[in-house]
């Protein structure tokens, strides 16, 4: 049997952008340079595009959709192409996956059953809704009518993060190509080489040249350049509030470009001393804060526990935690392996740090693979709420369990924080559940669960976690406006 390692070293690398159609070079032929977090090999070479290469990428995407190749044709046509593309995108699975472990140093077993699939069901979802989607016309009047109609934006960008390229990428890529618009991808400088391969998938499968075009490089100059460019018409984003609070004033300082941001998050899991099943509530709760080295935007990285189960549970959840030992990214019994990279696992390292030396006890499960960057998972409790730790999105394998009094000091720590991207509650009481769920500042609230929505529902932040929604039939509604057209029928 050929192993994972074996298949990456044959595998070509494309490092090139994608634009109207073709891979190329960054006009400076200037480069990212990068080690691979996997097994620290150089990974440099991918092209580190600058405004002139986006100027380019924006012309091309403009004079696309203007020419209405793709913006004029109907849903049902661009709904057998996204579909096309889904089957090639399964037929490459393995090769995407590959990329990604890499790139990213996340286990290669990982992305092949969950992530890559996940993406493949986001393209195949949107593709299968556009030709059921209908608009709205107004009650007619006696000599009028109206029509309220979704019109595609024309020129989007979407910048996109690392911690799962594909999954978030589709989330916005989809939509936004089959409301008509033309597309500016840019992926993370730490993850673009899946991207770029899809570009490659997306021509075969049929989208026309300058439609879907793939601009890679540092986030300072490619991504800005993007944000602030005059004819793109909006800017969909995902990453840390920090940016997304960039990516606003771009808007701002341009030409009030459309913007849709996913951000980070603090998402509060609480478990109340009405929870009788403590041990599915700790096996959930390592399982989604653990996950991918806890580089998840809705990991629950504050576990609130009243304070009747708390030292139960924590013994719980300590067995629990030693599940999530980093291993081998290559090996296919890998579930959970690497960081993104040295300079994200010193900036993780900080944090623990410094819970450490505020004084909070912890555990800290035994360390694991040793050939690339991870850190193994540590939980952190009797935290402070107002701490660092509890307040700041660490994105790495840390936990900090936070005790509360009653139910009601639980909501109130649970709320107590600039995030709002999702959350829990375990309790077998509905009517506590039920008022928590309501009072909950989050985008999403599982009860007795986490983490498992499907693309049905709409995912995305309150407060600092973002503005408007992927996901869902509401997505359709990010990547396009409402047009009103008035139609009078009596002029004499
Ligand atoms: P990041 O904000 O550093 O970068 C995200 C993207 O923005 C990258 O493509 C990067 O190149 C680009 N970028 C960076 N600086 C920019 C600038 N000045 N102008 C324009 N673009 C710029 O985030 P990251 O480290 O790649 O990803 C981790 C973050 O993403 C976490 O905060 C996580 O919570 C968040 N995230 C959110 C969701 C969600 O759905 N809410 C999903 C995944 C990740």
């Amino acid at each position: 049997m050929v192993s994972v390692i074996d298949k990456i070293n044959s595998l070509k690398l494309e490092k090139r952008a994608f634009i109207n159609g073709i891979y190329v070079d960054s006009i400076t032929k200037n480069t990212i340079e990068k080690k691979s977090s996997a097994d620290r090999r150089d990974l440099s070479g991918i092209a580190a595009c600058n405004k002139n290469d986006v100027d380019i990428a924006v012309e091309h995407a403009r004079k696309s959709f203007e020419s209405g190749v793709w913006s004029d044709i109907d849903p049902q046509e661009k709904k057998q192409i996204m579909l096309k593309l889904a089957d090639l995108m399964e037929k490459h699975s393995e090769e995407l996956a590959l990329l990604d472990t890499l790139e990213t140093g996340r286990s290669y077993i990982n992305y092949y059953r969950d992530s890559i699939p996940k993406a493949i069901e986001v393209v195949r979802y949107f593709a299968e809704a556009i030709d059921k989607i209908y608009d709205k016309a107004i009650p007619p009047r006696k000599n009028a009518f109206a029509t309220i109609t979704r019109e595609p934006l024309g020129v989007v960008a979407c910048i996109t993060p690392w911690n799962d390229p594909l999954v978030p990428a589709m989330w916005k890529m989809a939509p936004a190509l089959l409301m008509g618009n033309s597309v500016i991808m840019k992926p993370a400088e730490q993850s673009s080489l899946s991207m770029i391969r899809l570009a490659g998938l997306a021509k075969e499968a049929g989208i026309p040249n300058g439609v879907l075009n793939v601009i890679t490089g540092y986030g300072e100059e490619t991504g800005k350049e993007l944000a602030l460019h005059n004819d793109v018409d909006g800017v969909f984003f995902t990453g840390s509030s920090e940016v997304g609070k960039l990516i606003m004033q771009y808007a701002g300082q341009s030409n009030m470009k459309k913007v849709g941001l996913e951000c980070g998050g603090k998402s509060a899991f609480i478990v109340s001393d009405k929870c009788t099943d403590l041990e599915v509530a700790a096996r959930t709760l390592a399982k989604n804060v653990f996950y991918n080295q806890g580089q998840i935007c809705s990991a629950p990285s504050r576990a609130i526990l009243h304070e009747k189960i708390k030292d139960d549970f924590i013994k719980l959840l300590i067995k629990e935690t030693d599940k999530y030992i980093p291993a081998d990214p290559f090996l296919e019994t890998s579930e959970v392996s690497c960081l993104v990279s040295s300079e994200q696992k010193s900036k993780v390292q900080a944090y623990i740090d410094e819970g450490k030396k505020a004084g909070f006890p912890f555990y800290q499960s035994p360390e694991g693979y040793k050939g690339g960057e991870n850190i193994s998972p540590v939980l952190f409790y009797d935290v402070d709420n107002s701490s660092k730790i509890a307040q700041e999105e660490i994105f790495g394998p840390v936990l900090s369990v936070i005790t509360a009094k009653s139910t009601k000091h639980a909501l109130e720590i649970a709320n107590d924080t600039s995030y709002g991207l999702a959350g829990a509650v375990w309790t077998n009481d509905l009517d506590e559940a039920y008022q928590i769920s309501r009072k909950l500042k989050a985008g999403i609230v599982h009860i007795n669960s986490y983490g498992d929505d499907d693309n049905t529902v709409p995912f995305g932040g309150m407060k600092q976690s973002g503005i408007g929604k992927d996901k869902s039939i509401y997505a359709f509604d990010e990547y396009s406006e409402l047009k009103t057209t008035w139609l009078r029928f009596d002029q004499k």
